[in-house]
């Protein structure tokens, strides 16, 4: 083991060197970790940041964060700039799915390991991916509607296509909405990806989507709370909002005070405390050389990668104070600060 630089070259992929050595180091090192994010623009990756951070510090880590607005060079680079400085782990959560398989080859080239945070890095040899379970917020948003709307024409204003998220999220929603498509009750009469996830690209879509229907749709399901903001702001404009359920995701402030005023229906809360903390744990253990425990499995085109997969929960007017209230995830006071 190399000391100072800390057994980060000698980690082979096996793990097997490191292990011994970094276990040995523990009373003299900390672990460094490197956390690589996408954006801080979304009220979620702020608190991802601090609670990822106080995680990995309360477990002895100290932790470097860098944040690249959405920029794939930015963070690839990022990325190489921490692995630099000597990073004993990195953790990423990408902005694109396949664009970041270059941080996973360069971070294992000097033997660290990657923890997909949240997002999958697809077709490399990514270590562990740590998410909920994207997949379920889809079907979550769709019953909650379909409960709501069993017939009808429905919007789906999708997440950024980049995100392999967006796509497990759409995967969900058709999962529950094409056995009543097949049966003619439900009709999608718009379906588009939103740019980099942005509000005022959903705006743009769900405009789009009510002039080419004359205004004449049923239901929108939104692939996160950002997105929904957007659709809100479109049916605002058209005297529809609150008229037409709309779902998001992620229980952002702005859509549990929609909710609770009745312009958004449902949300799907992920408690990133859990997440932050399940990650901030695995992440020593990769770095310490250990075996993960993960118990699952997801393909990403490359491998078969070892996933850790929280539950996601569904939010609706009904349920709030006891879900993202009870949780401290937002106050009372705020939540229902306009009503
Ligand atoms: C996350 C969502 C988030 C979206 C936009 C997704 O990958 O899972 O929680 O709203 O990205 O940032």
């Amino acid at each position: 083991t190399t000391a100072g630089s800390g057994g980060t070259s000698s980690s082979g992929s096996d793990g097997s060197h490191a292990a011994g050595g970094n276990v040995q180091d523990t009373s003299h090192k900390k672990i460094k970790i490197g956390f690589s994010m996408d954006t801080l623009l979304e009220e979620r990756w702020l608190k991802d940041r601090d609670l990822f951070k106080d995680a990995a510090e309360a477990l002895g880590a100290e932790v470097v964060i860098m944040a690249a607005n959405g920029d794939d060079a930015k963070q690839i680079s990022q990325a190489e700039t921490m692995i630099a400085q000597g990073v004993d782990i990195l953790v990423i959560v990408p902005h694109n799915a396949d664009a970041t398989a270059a941080i996973v080859q360069k971070a294992h080239a000097s033997g660290i390991k990657v923890l997909a945070y949240d997002r999958l890095v697809k077709n490399s040899d990514i270590d562990l991916y740590v998410s909920f379970d994207n997949e379920q917020v889809g079907e979550l948003q769709a019953k909650a509607i379909t409960s709501l709307v069993p017939k009808g024409k429905y919007v789906y204003i999708g997440g950024a296509d980049t995100d392999n998220n967006a796509h497990l999220f759409k995967k969900g929603v058709f999962n529950v909405l094409q056995p009543l498509i097949d049966k003619g009750d439900i009709t999608v009469v718009y379906d588009q990806w939103t740019k980099d996830w942005t509000p005022v690209n959903a705006l743009a879509n769900m405009k789009d989507a009510l002039s080419a229907n004359g205004n004449n749709i049923d239901a929108v399901i939104a692939a996160n709370d950002a997105t929904a903001g957007g659709v809100v702001q479109a049916l605002q404009l058209q005297g529809l909002a609150g008229k037409i359920p709309v779902a998001g995701q992620d229980a952002d402030l702005a859509a549990a005070q929609r909710i609770v005023e009745g312009t958004q229906v449902m949300t799907v809360y992920k408690p990133i405390k859990l997440l932050a903390d399940k990650a901030a744990e695995l992440a020593m253990r990769l770095a310490l050389g250990e075996p993960s425990g993960a118990d699952r499995k997801v393909n990403n085109g490359k491998i078969e990668v070892p996933s850790v997969l929280l539950s996601p929960i569904a939010v609706n007017k009904f349920n709030i104070d006891e879900t993202i209230i009870a949780d401290n995830f937002h106050s009372h006071a705020d939540v229902y600060k306009n009503v």
